[in-house]
């Protein structure tokens, strides 16, 4: 993957010698720098660009998060099963540009690639989060308003994170990607309590729908690194799409990912399906009209959401953890925004609470197990 490379770096006043802005002036060479004054994103258009949203992911802006760090997924939505998971964003919007990215409608007028400076502060919020609470299994994310390792050879932040985390017995850090940029995690310990996970699509549409980011074979040759170097890897087959020869294309790539790394050490792998808002349905007819995503039957849903109709996503679902199952018989496995009748279907039941899907992600039994030889117990943690 091309190593990203911005347009120009804004830094706002006072923010000059913190860590992260002193590494970043360090990493990248001949950019223009501007120092700006606190708000200055606020009182910024866009821009005049032909693609605004696309300027916008190369203007590098280091400010400090003003508000909390730590929140509850979005995808906690009333009416859809919640697995229980924490977010936290270092980085707001992405250097990679999906199709089908919900940051085009969520960002839609952010003029920026915004990175907050104040690790300390999330840090802290963490720790007394999950101190108040050493009863309680936690597990939090990076990877809601960007991707969690892309932007790691310039930023560094997995420096911070790895270490505050493999500390801490009671919390689990996802560090969801659709990059190959692990070198920065390879020297570190992640004392088990480290996930890396990636987001898959077959290779044809990785490499027509996920513009800038790795081939499907790098992502692998990266899991498999990690994985080497003592992390637990996560996958994510989030979104499914369904194009001609979907099945054979997602029966390969199973067969690709767990001939390739070793599935007693996969913590979780989750499905779920398109599901595009009307507004962002528009925006990706404009910027990517020869997308083939929004030719499949898709219809309305109660969240606002269009997804394709409850038929097919259950015979998807159903043929994808059938070839799951045959593949990697202990992995975890569970659905991503998805009702509880599409539970019924695909897994025979329903968890009775969120916090059931959670439990079943983070045992630490299973988590604290060895990698070679041993029965993980897997049944317990199945669905
Ligand atoms: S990698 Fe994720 S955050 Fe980045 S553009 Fe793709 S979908 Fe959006």
């Amino acid at each position: 993957m091309r190593l990203y490379q911005p347009s120009e770096i804004l830094i706002e006043q006072g923010e000059e010698d913190t860590p992260v802005v002193q590494r970043v002036l360090a990493r990248v060479a001949e950019v223009p720098i501007r120092i700006v004054d606190k708000g200055w994103e606020r009182e910024t258009p866009p821009g005049d660009a032909a693609d605004p949203f696309a300027a916008g992911k190369r203007r590098l802006l280091f400010t400090r998060q003003r508000s909390t760090f730590l929140e509850h997924c979005p995808a906690g939505t009333p009416g859809l099963v919640c697995c229980n998971y924490l977010v936290v964003s270092l980085i707001s919007n992405c250097p990679m540009d999906c199709s089908y990215c919900f940051l085009q409608e969520y960002l839609a007028n952010n003029p920026t690639l915004k990175v907050f400076t104040n690790v300390e502060d999330l840090l802290r919020e963490v720790a007394a989060a999950v101190d108040r609470q050493p009863w309680r299994q936690f597990r939090i994310g990076t990877g809601e308003l960007s991707d969690s390792l892309a932007l790691d050879p310039v930023l560094g932040f997995s420096a911070d994170l790895v270490p505050f985390f493999a500390a801490r017995k009671n919390v689990l850090l996802e560090l969801k990607t659709k990059s190959d940029c692990v070198d920065g995690l390879l020297t570190l310990d992640p004392q088990d309590r480290v996930v890396v996970s990636w987001s898959l699509t077959p290779p044809e549409i990785a490499d027509s729908e996920e513009h800038g980011t790795a081939p499907f074979s790098s992502r692998l040759a990266a899991a498999r690194r990690v994985q080497a170097a003592g992390y637990k890897l996560g996958f994510h087959l989030d979104p499914l799409i369904e194009y001609p020869g979907w099945e054979e294309g997602y029966r390969d790539m199973i067969a690709r990912l767990f001939s390739t790394i070793d599935p007693r050490r996969v913590a979780w792998v989750s499905l779920g399906s398109l599901r595009l808002t009307p507004a962002l349905r528009a925006t990706m007819r404009r910027r990517f009209p020869q997308t083939r995503l929004l030719s499949g039957e898709q219809v309305p849903c109660a969240d606002g959401k269009w997804r394709t109709f409850q038929a097919l996503r259950v015979s998807m679902y159903r043929l994808l953890t059938g070839w799951l199952k045959e593949a990697a018989p202990k992995v975890p496995l569970y659905m991503c925004m998805e009702t509880a009748p599409v539970w019924e279907k695909v897994f025979g039941r329903t968890p009775t609470c969120d916090k059931e899907v959670a439990r079943t992600l983070i045992e630490p039994n299973f988590l604290s197990s060895p990698l070679a030889g041993e029965d993980e117990g897997g049944g317990a943690h199945r669905l």
